[in-house]
């Protein structure tokens, strides 16, 4: 099969889970991915992590990193000094997200949404950036109705955004039908779907019940069957996500991005079900 893929990790906490990142994004790098992604907590809470993270990336590999840039709770000078961090380390990419502050804080920002933030990078870097934002095939949790979050994601692209990156599914049909009703309101920029393999039930769920994303009856039915045994889960799931790769792909999505949770294994696995090959450096 020949797709872009791209690869998203999170700052590491720990000087012992960076070197496991790392080792994992040079297993990673062979599959020739289009570029790493760097989540970034919304507040500047990893900003640190995160830009410690990209450096990482880019001493040990030689694949272009994209760092994600979360606006809420930030000032218009906390956004414009990290667009200058990242021009300095010659980033070309970005993921523009208005993020999620943890529950129960409040901080002042300057900026309360995506397109906001797409629309200031726009207007302090002109066109350095291709600009990624999220999409919403399930709808976002605190969006009024889909046609408002399929509203709010053409507010994004007007604002200057080049694709969208989409929160995790099961579902390909999600993904098909979003695609179509974005075609009505005439958005037509590449929509890439988030790919979340599955490795562990209970963390699946916390996520999945964090972020919005369904896990259908029959899934997680399943899932829960097995209980404690990880083999079975980790079989059942990459059968599952290898069907829902294979069926979005056919269906013409543009490109997988996958959510690695920082491991390489699972990823690996199901690229290799694919028949991705990558290249050897
Ligand atoms: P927006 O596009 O601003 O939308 C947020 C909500 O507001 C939606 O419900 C929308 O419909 C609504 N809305 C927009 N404009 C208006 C308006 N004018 N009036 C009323 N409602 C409006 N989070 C992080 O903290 N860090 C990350 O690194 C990160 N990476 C992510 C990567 C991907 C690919 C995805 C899909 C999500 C990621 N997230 C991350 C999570 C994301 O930040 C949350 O889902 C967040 O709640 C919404 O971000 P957004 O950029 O989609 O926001």
């Amino acid at each position: 099969m020949n797709i872009n893929v791209s690869f998203e990790f999170f700052p590491p906490k720990t000087q012992m889970a960076a070197i496991q990142l790392r080792d994992n994004a040079i297993i990673l790098e062979k599959m020739g991915p289009h570029f790493f992604s760097v989540t970034f907590g919304a507040g500047g809470s990893t900003r640190t992590g995160s830009i410690e993270t990209i450096k990482l990336l880019q001493s040990e590999t030689k694949i272009p990193v994209a760092p994600h840039l979360s606006c809420l709770g930030s000032t218009f000078e906390d956004i414009s000094g990290l667009l200058e961090v990242y021009k300095n380390l010659s980033l070309k990419r970005i993921v523009a997200l208005r993020g999620d502050l943890p529950a129960g804080e409040k901080r002042e920002g300057d900026l309360n949404f995506a397109y906001e933030l797409v629309s200031f990078i726009r207007k302090t870097t002109n066109d350095y950036f291709h600009i990624e934002v999220a999409a919403y095939p399930e709808v976002h949790p605190e969006a009024p109705n889909p046609t408002a979050d399929i509203i709010n994601l053409k507010r994004k692209f007007e604002a200057g955004a080049n694709s969208a990156i989409t929160q995790y599914f099961f579902n390909p049909d999600a993904y098909f039908y979003f695609k179509d009703e974005c075609a009505k309101e005439n958005i037509f920029s590449p929509i890439i779907p988030g790919i979340m393999p599955i490795t562990h039930f209970d963390k699946l769920q916390r996520f999945s019940s964090i972020c919005g994303a369904e896990i259908p009856r029959w899934l997680s039915k399943r899932l829960e069957m097995y209980g404690d045994d990880q083999e079975s889960i980790k079989a059942f799931g990459a059968e599952v996500v290898y069907n829902l790769c294979q069926r979005l792909v056919a269906g013409g999505a543009p490109a997988l991005h996958f959510y690695t949770l920082n491991q390489a294994g699972p990823t690996l696995n199901l690229l290799q079900m694919l028949g991705i090959q990558g290249f050897s450096l």
